[in-house]
C-alpha cells in the first residue's frame, strides 16, 4: 500500500507567497526575489511530505497565480493582446503570467485581464483559459520540467501533476464562434505529448492527471475524447505511470468510461462519494491492474479524519484489490485547506476543546500516512495509540455540550410549514407595503455598504489591538454613520441604510456573534492569485445569544424620517463561505442558521425597522455540481431562506440581495424565495440578466443594478435611464427598483457621491416618464 498527495497549499504557512507577490506588483522586490520565495515554498512543502513518510509527493502543484493559468502558458495559450509583451517587450514569463491575470497597464500599454471563474463547487478561483478559432498551441512554459528537476535536487522523485487536457479545454472559453473548444484537442495533445516526452527523458515515472470535469455531468461527446485522449497518451507513453484524478463528486454516469481507461491508478474522492467502492465493484469493469487510490482524507475541511470509518473503507476496498494496489490519499488536493493547525497557539480564540476535532493540511497529510500504517502494520503499539486517540476525540464530539444544544436542535425539529410562510402571499402584502412604506415609483436605494475607507478600518485596528475605547470606537461609528444617513437624505435617496461601517465582513461580523462558531489566527486558504480568505469554522449548534445588528439599524433610523433599511447576511451564504461541520447534514446547519436570522430579523422588526434586506449572495455557487442533486439542494436553500424571512407581519419589507448570478436555470427557485424585493448585479449584462424574470412573470419587485461597482468610474444618469428603460421594456415599472450593483464597500467617497446623485436623478426622470 502507498500513499500520495495530490497537492499541498502553495501560499505558505505565513501567507509568505502573497507577501511575496504583493511586494513584487509594488515594485519593491525583484523577479529573483519572488522566485526566490516560490523555492523556499516548495522546498518546505516536499520536507514536510517527506519527512511525514509520503510516498509519492507531488510537483506543479505550487503556482504564483494559478494552476490553470500555467496551463495556458505551458501549451502556450496566450490570448493575442499579449502577444506584444512577448514579442516588442520580451518581458520575463512571469511578468506575462501576471500580466494575464491582472492586466497589465503601463509602458503604453492597456491589456485587459483574462476573465476569472470559481473552481468547480469550491472558493478558488481560476483564470479562464482564451481560445480562438485558429489556435495554435505550442510547448511555451518549462514550469512543470523544471519543478520536476528542482524537486530532484532536493532528494525528491516527484510526481508531476498537470491539468488533464479535456478538462484544460472544457474549463476554457470560445472567444470567436464557428468552434467548439473540444474540437481543439488533436492540435493540443502534441503540446502534452512534448512535456511527456521531456519528463520522461528526465526519469519522472508517475504523472498525475487532474480530470475535474469528470465531476460534472458529460456529454457522449465528451466522455469520448476523454478515452481518445488517454488511448493515445498511453500508446505513446506505455511505460508512464498514469494517474488519473477526478474529485469533489463521485464519477457518476463517467464512470463505466474511467474503469475503461488505460490508465493506471484511479484516484476516487472518497469523502464526496463514499459509495464509489462498492459502484466500481458492482459495475464489473474493474481490471486486475488498476491501482485505486482512495482519497480518504478531507481536503475540503478542516476536520479531523475519522480513521475507524477510513479503514473500514480500506478493509472494503481490500476485499477485491490486493493491498499492493491501494493507495490512500487526500481526496482532493489540500490546496483548499489551511496549512497548519500547530500555528493556532492562542487558547482565547481557538479553544482546545475544539481544536483537538481539527486538521490542516500538515496535519492530513499525516492522517494519509497514519491510515496507511494502521491498515497495514497490526500489532504496532504506538499507531493503535493514535488510532484509540482518534476515536476518543471523535467520540468527545458526538456528546460534547460545545456542540449540542438541546434548545437548538428542539427548535429545528418543531419548525412548521407556516413558519416558512408570510402570513400573506405577495399580491396581499405588496398592498399593505405601499401603504405603510409610501415609496414612490422607482425608489432609490443601495445595496449596505458605504466605503470602508482607511480610516474606517483603522479605527477598527486600533479599538481590537486596544489602542481606542470600545466607546471612543463607537463614537467614532456613530459619526460616520450619521454622515452617510445626512449625506442619503441630502441626495434624495428613498430608502436609505446605515452603512456597515462596524462591519469587518459579511459573514464574519455575523459568526462572531452567533454561538457554534470559531475563528481561527492562520487558517487561511486561497481564494484568487495572492488573495486569501480565512472561513469561520461552524463547530456546534448555531444560536443567536443577542440581538446582533439592532442597535446599529435602531440608531440609524433614529436620526430620519426617511426609512433605513435593515442589513443582513443570509443562512446560505455564510453556511457557504464558512468551514461547516460534518457530524450533520450542511441542511441542518443551514436551518439552525435561519432561526438565528429570523430571531434577527424579527428584533429589528420590533425596533421600528420596516424594510430588512437578507443577502444571498451564495445562492447559486451553493449548487451541486451535478444536476440531479440540484432540487435537493435548492429545496433546503430557499426553505432556509424563507425561515429566516417570514417571522416578520406583511407590512414589513424583505428585500434580498444577489450578486452576479445566472438566474435562468433556478429562477423559479429565486421565486420561491419569496422576497418582497430582490436586487440583483446587472449593469455588465445591460440588463440581459433580467430576462430570465421577464420570461418567468417573477411577481415580486426587483432592483437590477444599474451601475457597476467594480470600477472607480462614475456612470452618467443618461446611461443609467437607458439601462432602466430596458428594464422598463421587459417588467412592468411599478415593479422596480433603482440601485448600484453591489455594496460600495470597496469604492471611495468621491466616485460613491458622483454616481449616487446621477442614479438618483436617473430614477426621477424615469418617474416624469410614467
Ligand atoms: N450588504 C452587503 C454590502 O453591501 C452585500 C455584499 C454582497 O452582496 N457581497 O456590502
Ligand atoms: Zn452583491
Amino acid at each position: 500500500m502507498r500513499t500520495h498527495n495530490l497537492g499541498y497549499p502553495r501560499i505558505g504557512s505565513q501567507r509568505e507567497l502573497k507577501k511575496a507577490c504583493e511586494a513584487y506588483w509594488a515594485g519593491k522586490i525583484t523577479a529573483s526575489q519572488l522566485m526566490l520565495t516560490g523555492q523556499k515554498i516548495r522546498k518546505q512543502n516536499w520536507q514536510l511530505q517527506q519527512t511525514a513518510g509520503i510516498d509519492l509527493i507531488p510537483c506543479n502543484d505550487f503556482s504564483f497565480y494559478d494552476q490553470v493559468l500555467d496551463t495556458s502558458l505551458m501549451v502556450g495559450a496566450i490570448p493575442e493582446r499579449y502577444h506584444a509583451l512577448l514579442q516588442e517587450k520580451q518581458v520575463p514569463e512571469i511578468d506575462l503570467l501576471f500580466a494575464m491575470a491582472r492586466g497589465y497597464q503601463k509602458e503604453g500599454y492597456d491589456l485587459t485581464a483574462m476573465e476569472m471563474t470559481k473552481w468547480f463547487d469550491t472558493n478558488y478561483h481560476y483564470i479562464v483559459p482564451e481560445f480562438a478559432a485558429n489556435q495554435h498551441f505550442s510547448l511555451l512554459s518549462h514550469k512543470v520540467i523544471n519543478e520536476f528537476i528542482e524537486a530532484k535536487q532536493n532528494g525528491i522523485a516527484a510526481k508531476p501533476v498537470l491539468l488533464g487536457p479535456v478538462s484544460f479545454l472544457l474549463l476554457g472559453k470560445e472567444k470567436e464562434t464557428g468552434f467548439h473548444r473540444l474540437d481543439l484537442i488533436d492540435r493540443l495533445l502534441p503540446v502534452y505529448f512534448e512535456v511527456l516526452k521531456r519528463l520522461d527523458d528526465i526519469n519522472a515515472h508517475y504523472i498525475q492527471f487532474d480530470e475535474p470535469c469528470l465531476a460534472l455531468n458529460l456529454n457522449d461527446k465528451e466522455r469520448k475524447v476523454i478515452t481518445d485522449t488517454y488511448q493515445k497518451i498511453k500508446k505513446q507513453f506505455p511505460h508512464l505511470h498514469l494517474i488519473l484524478a477526478s474529485y469533489f463528486e463521485c464519477y457518476g454516469e463517467n464512470l463505466s468510461t474511467v474503469l475503461q481507461l488505460p490508465v493506471n491508478t484511479l484516484h476516487l474522492d472518497l469523502v464526496r462519494c463514499p459509495s464509489q467502492i462498492d459502484d466500481i465493484f458492482a459495475s464489473g469493469l474493474l481490471n486486475d491492474k488498476l491501482n485505486l487510490s482512495l482519497g480518504l482524507v478531507d481536503g475540503r475541511n478542516i476536520w479531523k479524519n475519522d480513521f475507524a470509518q477510513s479503514l473500514e473503507l480500506i478493509s472494503k476496498a481490500n476485499t477485491k484489490v490486493p493491498a499492493d494496489r491501494l493507495w490512500v490519499a487526500p481526496s482532493c488536493s489540500l490546496l483548499h485547506s489551511p496549512c497548519d493547525l500547530d500555528l493556532e497557539t492562542n487558547d482565547d480564540a481557538l479553544k482546545p476543546e475544539i481544536k483537538q476535532w481539527m486538521a490542516f493540511a500538515k496535519q492530513k497529510i499525516d492522517e494519509v500516512v497514519t491510515l496507511k500504517r494502521l491498515a497495514v502494520e497490526s500489532d504496532n503499539d504506538a499507531l493503535q495509540q493514535k488510532l484509540q486517540d482518534n476515536t476518543a476525540a471523535l467520540k468527545a464530539r458526538k456528546t460534547s455540550l460545545v456542540i449540542h444544544n438541546k434548545k437548538v436542535k428542539q427548535r429545528v425539529a418543531a419548525i412548521t410549514e407556516e413558519d416558512a410562510n408570510r402570513e400573506n402571499e405577495f399580491a396581499t402584502r405588496k398592498l399593505k407595503q405601499r401603504a405603510a412604506l409610501n415609496l414612490p415609483m422607482f425608489a432609490t436605494t443601495t445595496i449596505g455598504s458605504f466605503p470602508q475607507t482607511t480610516e474606517v478600518r483603522n479605527w477598527r485596528a486600533n479599538f481590537k489591538k486596544g489602542i481606542i475605547s470600545n466607546q471612543h470606537y463607537n463614537d467614532l461609528l456613530k459619526q460616520e454613520t450619521e454622515k452617510a444617513i445626512r449625506w442619503q437624505e441630502s441626495i434624495g435617496m428613498d430608502v436609505l441604510v446605515h452603512g456597515e461601517f462596524e462591519r469587518n465582513d459579511m459573514v464574519e461580523y455575523f459568526g462572531e456573534q452567533l454561538d457554534g462558531f470559531a475563528f481561527t489566527k492562520n487558517g487561511w486558504v486561497q481564494s484568487y492569485g495572492s488573495r486569501c480568505v480565512k472561513p469561520p469554522v461552524i463547530y456546534g449548534d448555531v444560536s443567536r445569544p443577542f440581538a446582533m445588528t439592532v442597535k446599529w439599524s435602531a440608531y440609524a433610523q433614529s436620526l430620519t424620517e426617511k426609512w433605513v433599511k435593515g442589513m443582513l447576511t443570509g443562512p446560505v451564504t455564510i453556511l457557504q463561505w464558512s468551514f461547516v461541520r460534518n457530524d450533520q447534514p450542511r441542511s441542518e446547519t443551514c436551518t439552525q442558521i435561519a432561526l438565528a436570522i429570523r430571531d434577527e430579523v424579527v428584533d429589528l422588526e420590533n425596533s421600528g425597522i420596516r424594510i430588512i434586506q437578507i443577502d444571498e449572495p451564495a445562492i447559486r455557487e451553493g449548487l451541486p455540481l451535478r444536476k440531479e442533486n440540484w432540487q435537493e439542494y435548492l429545496h433546503w436553500a430557499v426553505r432556509a431562506f424563507r425561515i429566516a424571512a417570514s417571522g416578520v407581519q406583511d407590512e414589513t419589507q424583505i428585500h434580498t440581495h444577489m450578486c452576479y448570478s445566472e438566474f435562468n436555470d433556478i429562477i423559479e427557485n429565486i421565486a420561491a424565495m419569496d422576497a418582497d424585493v430582490i436586487t440583483i448585479e446587472c449593469s455588465r449584462s445591460q440588463m440581459e440578466l433580467l430576462d430570465a424574470f421577464a420570461d418567468f412573470k417573477y411577481p415580486n419587485e426587483i432592483g437590477p443594478g444599474v451601475y457597476d461597482i467594480h470600477s472607480p468610474r462614475v456612470p452618467s444618469k443618461k446611461e443609467m435611464t437607458d439601462l432602466l428603460k430596458k428594464a422598463k421594456a421587459v417588467i412592468p415599472a411599478e415593479q422596480l427598483w433603482v440601485n448600484p450593483d453591489c455594496g460600495l464597500k470597496t469604492r471611495h467617497w468621491e466616485e460613491t457621491q458622483k454616481a449616487l446623485i446621477e442614479m438618483v436623478a436617473a430614477a426621477q426622470e424615469m418617474r416624469l416618464q410614467i
